[in-house]
This record gives structure tokens, sequence and C-alpha cells, in this order.
């Protein structure tokens, strides 16, 4: 299943891509899309409804394919070819850290660079979103947790994620910084993870091409490994880290400026395309 959200900021509800290609209203199954509402047990009975007796809506715009996340962990460092372009060893362990769930956008709003940034960049990503609880669970048994997997853009803003001191949250996590969508794409239609076809280009200019199978750690051994140290729950994304070709691994640098467009995908989850402009001042924000 595709499942989306369709509607204005806040006011999305939840939608069935329909294999007739018409968008089908999912609010008499489900609240929303988000938490418990994409466990493995609840996507199962949306799964054996009866899709084309639901209402048909028109497109609109795209809000995240989750209305909220849990949690929203990020693997830093997780191809070889990124580790190498931002001088850093391959890591021996995962490497972790989140972004803040208020990064949430949706896929084609628009990139809001924030006061002070001078160093802003993207990062297209493989985004996995849990369906069972998870603690301790085995590599074997990971791929089994997962509900779906969805686009993500890791938007950053470098000085403030690498000159500023402490945790990379810091550079990850302002409004609009964490696009996610179009669809959340059920795992039955992605057989093997870490064969999957991923692009960024900005201004048409393409500037990361890759496939997951450049990981240095796989989704199962990323879902065991966070599991030893955390409980995971149904709705929790996780950013599985991005391929070379960020600004950041440019000589020099080509930093987002606004006016810029970014297009980014993967095969078979769909694709994003944001505008960068200046965040609203301080007193213009609700
Ligand atoms: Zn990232």
């Amino acid at each position: 299943m595709k499942l989306l959200r369709i509607g204005a900021p806040a006011a999305e509800i939840p939608v069935i891509w329909h294999e007739d290609g018409s968008y089908r209203d999912l609010s008499s199954l489900v609240g929303d899309l988000a938490g418990s509402t994409v466990s493995l047990e609840t996507l199962e009975r949306l799964r054996a409804a009866d899709h084309g007796a639901l209402p048909e809506i028109a497109p609109d715009r795209i809000g995240s394919c989750l209305a909220w996340v849990p949690n929203f962990h990020c693997i830093g460092l997780n191809y070889r070819r990124h580790a190498e372009e931002s001088g850093m060893a391959a890591p021996s362990e995962p490497i972790l850290f989140n972004k803040a769930s208020t990064a949430l956008s949706g896929p084609n709003d628009p990139i809001l660079r924030p006061a002070g940034s001078s160093q802003l960049d993207y990062e297209v990503e493989l985004g996995v979103v849990i369906g069972a609880v998870c603690e301790h669970v085995s590599e074997a048994e990971a791929l089994e947790k997962i509900a779906g997997y969805c686009v993500v853009n890791d938007v950053s803003e470098r000085s403030f994620q690498l000159t500023r001191q402490g945790q990379w949250v810091k550079g990850k996590s302002a409004p609009s910084f964490g696009p996610v969508g179009p669809w959340l794409v059920t795992a039955d239609e992605v057989p093997d993870p870490q064969d999957l076809k991923c692009w960024l280009d900005v201004n048409g200019e393409t500037r990361q091409l890759s496939t997951t199978g450049d990981m240095i750690f796989s989704v199962a051994e990323i879902i065991s490994y966070l599991s030893r140290f955390m409980r995971l729950v149904p709705g929790d994304l996780i950013a599985t880290g991005t391929p070379e070709g960020v600004a950041m691994g440019m000589e020099p640098p080509q930093w987002l400026q606004p006016g810029d467009e970014v297009n980014l995908g993967f095969v078979g989850l769909g694709e994003q395309t944001q505008i960068v402009e200046e965040a609203p001042a301080p007193s213009l924000v609700p």
C-alpha cells in the first residue's frame, strides 16, 4: 500500500493511493497516520478493507506521510563514500543522533532557511517507519518489525551542526528540516531495502546518485543496534543516512540559497520537490 496525507497543513486526512490511480479517503478507518495507526496490526486491517468502496478525493497538497513521530532517529555517516567525502573514518558502530520531531514537513513544502544560517545543506535518505515494539530484536527478525519506507530529506545547517558544540541535533531540527513522504510505502512492496536507488538534484544538477547497497550498516543492523539501547515503537522514524554528494563535500561547498529548487527521491518510494525560502521573521511565526 501507498499511504499518504492530503490537505492543508495541520488539516490533512489519511489517504490510500488506490491501484486504479485514484486517491481514497481512509478517515473512516483510521484517525490519522502516526504512532499506533501505523502498527503492523492496523496496517493489516487497512489492507483488508475494500479500498474501491472508499470515497475518492481530489489530489491537493501532500503533508508528511506521518502526522507526528514518537521519535525521529537518524544515522550519521552510514554510506562509505559519504564518510570519505566528509573526511571522517567509516564508523565502527552506527552513529546515532536525533532531529526534533517539529522539523517534520510535507514533501513539497518549502525549506525555510533559519535566521543565522550560512551553510544550508541537503541529504536524501531512506526513511524506515517502525511497525512494532522492538527491544533487543535480532538482525534476523528486524525487517519483520518495519511498517514501511519513505523518502526523507535530512535538511542540515552545517555551522549549527558542527561549530556550535555538543550534539548534531542543533543543525538538524529547524522547522521544515524534515520533509517526509510523499508516501509511506508498506514493507511488503520493498522486498530488499539494500537495493534501492536514490537521487537528489539542485536546480536540475544531479548532486547525489546512489543506492542503499553502499550503506555501511544495513537497515536490519540499524534496527537491531538501536533496539539494544532504547525501545522502538510504532511510528518511530529512522533516517538511515545519506550517500555522497552533499554540499559540504563539494570544493568549494555549494550551500543551498533562497530560490534554489531541490528534487529528490527513491525509485519506488516517490519524489519530493522543495524551494528554499528565508524563514519568516520571528515576529511572524504563529
Ligand atoms: Zn542524515
